[in-house]
């Protein structure tokens, strides 16, 4: 093979070759005003990068090819986790390590804890956001199933102004999302989630470094036996993470039962739209997703009995 034919594009995206075959301006501001007015006057062009854990991936497989990279790695300002009276929010800097060590993080949202402490390893922890996992939009990201669950609120800005948007309204498509090309998510609020509550995040993945099969989260609150408050999300069983409110629905005023456990599993592998890909099959997908559930309700429940 000679050079000519080895730099061909088809031929770079079909191998991780360690380079990036684009060229691109990179951009360290140290305010989210001048990173803002950068994503401005290179609107269409530039694409903010965070840790880089997704984004460098994307663009050695030339699935992205920005001209301008914009990094949030030098805001400060964007670096927290701040505990509020009714919530906590977490600034779109903040590494997934420092969330994963937070005490706040482990004792009121435990599936939260549990889900980034599942992505990855230590050293992409250590690089990767908990913005850019949803940002990144992957319908298998394992944060989002959690922020669903808690009802989590972006803050995404632009030169104008800053709008709030729901978790559950965030996610388009595979790899897209309601953000307009000029806008930066600036953090995450995540609401406490109700008091004596508890909750749980299950995964299944090929080997322990990768993105899930299937993974779920849910949150279980009870009332004299029976359910007073029940959410459930999966992930990578559709064109975007999803909650299943039919599921919900269905368990409120009820017990956890045999019966009543196989009906939520029922419900959650008739509402789920999985595909066959790299990861898994389809079958397997619907199948899984029916163990995870009765799996996840379970320690869910035993937790609630314990407290
Ligand atoms: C080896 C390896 C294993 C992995 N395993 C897992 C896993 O088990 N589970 C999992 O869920 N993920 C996994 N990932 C994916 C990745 O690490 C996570 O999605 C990570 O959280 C991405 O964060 P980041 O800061 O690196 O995002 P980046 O790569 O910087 O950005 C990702 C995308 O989000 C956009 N973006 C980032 N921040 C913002 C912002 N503030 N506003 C607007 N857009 C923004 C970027 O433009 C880009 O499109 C893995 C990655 C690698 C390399």
């Amino acid at each position: 093979m000679n050079r000519g034919e080895f730099m061909r594009a088809d031929y770079i995206n079909l191998v991780n070759t360690h380079i990036i075959p684009i060229e691109f301006t990179y951009h360290a501001p140290e305010t989210i005003e001048e990173a803002l007015k950068l994503l401005r006057e290179y609107q269409g062009q530039a694409m903010v990068i965070a840790g880089g854990t997704d984004l460098i991936v994307d663009m050695k497989l030339r699935r992205k090819e920005p001209k301008h990279i914009i990094s949030l790695g030098r805001i400060r300002e964007l670096d927290y986790i701040i505990e509020e009276d009714s919530g906590i929010r977490i600034g779109a800097a903040t590494k997934l390590r420092s969330i994963e060590k937070s005490r706040i993080v482990y004792e009121r949202f435990e599936a939260l804890h549990l889900a980034v402490k599942s992505i990855a390893s230590i050293q992409v922890r250590n690089m990767g956001t908990l913005v850019g996992n949803i940002c990144n939009a992957s319908p298998a990201a394992d944060s989002a199933p959690p922020l669903l669950i808690y009802e989590a609120i972006v803050t995404a800005q632009n030169l104008e102004g800053a709008r709030k948007i729901l978790m559950k309204d965030f996610f388009t498509g595979p790899g897209k999302t309601c953000l307009r090309n000029d806008e930066i998510v600036t953090e995450i609020f995540i609401p406490y989630p109700p008091r004596d509550s508890t909750s749980s995040f299950l995964k299944i993945s090929r080997v322990g470094m990768d993105l899930a099969k299937v993974n779920i989260a849910l949150l279980l609150k009870f009332n004299s036996n029976v359910v007073e408050d029940f959410r459930i999300a999966l992930g990578a069983v559709a064109p975007t993470p999803l909650r299943i409110l039919r599921a919900e629905e269905y368990l409120k005023h009820k017990p956890v039962n045999e019966e009543n456990l196989r009906k939520v599993e029922e419900i959650v592998s008739e509402e789920i739209k999985p595909i066959t890909d790299v990861r898994s099959t389809e079958w397997y997908r619907r199948e899984v997703s029916k163990a995870l559930v009765r799996d996840a309700l379970n320690i869910a429940v035993n937790k609630v009995m314990r407290k």
